[in-house]
């Protein structure tokens, strides 16, 4: 008799130890697939890039290009306003941290904040450098470096291409 009750009791257990499995695997192939397509809040195919970007942008943001020094229309761009990300608008630098660096690039000291931007090691071309994303749609922007001026001592490098810019001046005179 007290045999049999333990291998009830084993059957329970085990049934119940079956069903938390399959459970677990389903919480976590949709926890998968989430986290994946949650990695950026934007979320477009090659394809829909291609048509949204000109072939220069897609080149850099989607493809981590570097645009040639000095080439870039935002290199010395010295209005007051806000640089957005050229693939999604997501706000990414103030005018106000922008330094000439001359390094042939649009640079800054500071993001707007650390939430707005991707940082990766980026080992590419025999160098260990910081690659820069946009967080929001994980378009490419540039690299940071630890040679800026003060108060961060940084230096986000990023190529004109990445950027829109937006003239705040401007916008809040329109709308009064
Ligand atoms: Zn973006």
């Amino acid at each position: 008799m007290k045999a049999l009750w333990i291998i009830l009791v084993t059957f329970i257990l085990l049934s119940c130890t079956m069903r938390d499995m399959t459970s677990n695997k389903i919480n976590e192939l949709s926890g998968g697939k989430d986290s994946t397509k949650k990695e950026f809040e934007v979320v477009k195919t090659e394809e829909e890039w291609k048509k949204q970007l000109t072939p220069e942008q897609y080149y850099v943001l989607r493809q981590k290009g570097t645009e040639r020094p000095f080439s870039g229309k935002f290199e010395l761009h010295e209005k007051e306003g806000m640089y957005t990300c050229a693939a999604c608008g997501n706000e990414l630098f103030s005018s106000s941290t922008k330094f000439n660096s001359g390094c042939g690039w649009p640079s800054f000291f500071a993001s707007l904040d650390s939430t707005r931007i991707k940082y990766v090691t980026d080992e590419s071309h025999g160098m260990s450098r910081t690659e820069i994303m946009c967080a929001r749609c994980g378009g490419h922007l540039g690299h940071v470096f630890d040679d800026g001026p003060a108060p961060t001592g940084l230096r986000y490098c990023v190529n004109s291409l990445s950027l829109e810019f937006k003239d705040l001046l401007k916008d809040s005179s329109e709308t009064k």
